[in-house]
C-alpha cells in the first residue's frame, strides 16, 4: 500500500470524529471514501495529511510512519490534499496560486510544469495573471486541482470536489480525476455523488459516525443492500 492507516482516532473534545479506522490505498487505485455529512470523511482527510491531529493510530505513506510529521513534509513526500471548499487564493492571481503548489520542490522544472497546467486548461492560462476570484466555480476547482499537482504528488486526496459544480462540471471534473490517475497517481476521493464516485473508484470504504461500516470493491459496495438504503435516491436516479 502506498498510504495506509491503523486504528486512527481524531477527536474534538469528546466528540470523536474518526473512530479507530483501518486502511490503505495502493498507488495504482482511486479509492472513494462515501458516508453522510458528519460521518467523519474531512476529518479523515485531515488527518491523514497532518492538519488535524491524531488522537491515536499510525499514517504510513510508502512504509513510512509519517504520523508525527507535519503537512508540508507529507507533501514533500508525495500527498497532497485538495481540501473542500478548493480554498484558494482569490486575492493571489492565478499564476501565484499555482506557484504556491510548488513551494516545497527544489527541482527547476516549476515553469515547466506550470505551462502544461495551461496548456491542458486553456481557461486558467488566459487569466494567469488575472485575481483567481474572477474564475468561475468549475474552474476554481480546476485550479484548486492544479495547484495540488504543481506539488508532483504520488497520492491526491480530493475532498467533495464536485461541490457546487453544474452536471456538466461535475462530468469533466470526473474525467479529470481519471485522467490524473491514468497519469499515474493514486487518488483518495471522498464525495457525496456516490453514484460517479463508485464509477471512478475501485474500492471504497463508507464511514457512519467516525467509523467504516462498508468496504470492498466498487462494483459490490454499487449492489449493496445496505448502501442502496442510504443512497438509493442517487444510485438510481
Ligand atoms: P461533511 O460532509 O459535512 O464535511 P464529514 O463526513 O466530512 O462531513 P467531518 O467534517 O469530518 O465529517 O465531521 C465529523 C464530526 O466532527 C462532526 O460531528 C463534526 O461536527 C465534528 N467536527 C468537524 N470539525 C470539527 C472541529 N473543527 N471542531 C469540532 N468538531 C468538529
Amino acid at each position: 500500500m502506498l498510504l495506509e492507516f491503523e486504528n486512527l482516532d481524531v477527536r474534538y473534545g469528546r466528540n470523536q470524529a474518526v473512530k479507530s479506522l483501518s486502511f490503505g490505498v495502493a498507488a495504482d487505485e482511486i479509492v472513494t471514501v462515501l458516508g453522510s455529512n458528519g460521518a467523519g470523511k474531512t476529518s479523515l482527510l485531515r488527518a491523514l495529511q497532518g492538519l488535524t491531529p491524531t488522537a491515536s493510530g499510525r499514517v504510513l505513506f510508502s512504509g513510512e510512519d509519517v504520523t508525527r510529521l507535519p503537512p508540508p513534509q507529507r507533501l514533500k513526500r508525495g500527498l497532497a490534499l485538495v481540501p473542500e471548499g478548493r480554498q484558494i487564493a482569490i486575492t493571489l492571481s492565478v499564476h501565484e496560486n499555482l506557484l504556491m503548489g510548488a513551494y516545497c520542490r527544489e527541482d527547476g522544472d516549476i515553469m515547466r510544469d506550470i505551462e502544461a497546467i495551461y496548456a491542458r486548461f486553456p481557461n486558467l492560462g488566459s487569466r494567469r495573471d488575472m485575481s483567481a476570484s474572477v474564475l468561475s466555480g468549475g474552474e476554481q476547482q480546476m485550479l484548486a486541482i492544479s495547484r495540488a499537482l504543481l506539488a508532483r504528488p504520488r497520492l491526491m486526496m480530493l475532498d467533495e470536489p464536485s461541490l457546487g459544480l453544474s452536471p456538466l462540471l461535475v462530468e469533466r471534473l470526473f474525467e479529470l480525476i481519471a485522467a490524473i490517475h491514468r497519469d499515474g497517481l493514486a487518488i483518495l476521493l471522498v464525495e457525496q455523488n456516490t453514484r460517479l464516485a463508485l464509477e471512478v473508484a475501485g474500492r471504497g470504504i463508507v464511514m457512519e459516525l467516525g467509523r467504516a461500516v462498508l468496504e470492498g470493491p466498487a462494483d459490490e459496495l454499487r449492489n449493496n443492500d445496505r448502501l442502496a438504503a442510504a443512497y438509493l435516491g442517487e444510485i438510481h436516479s
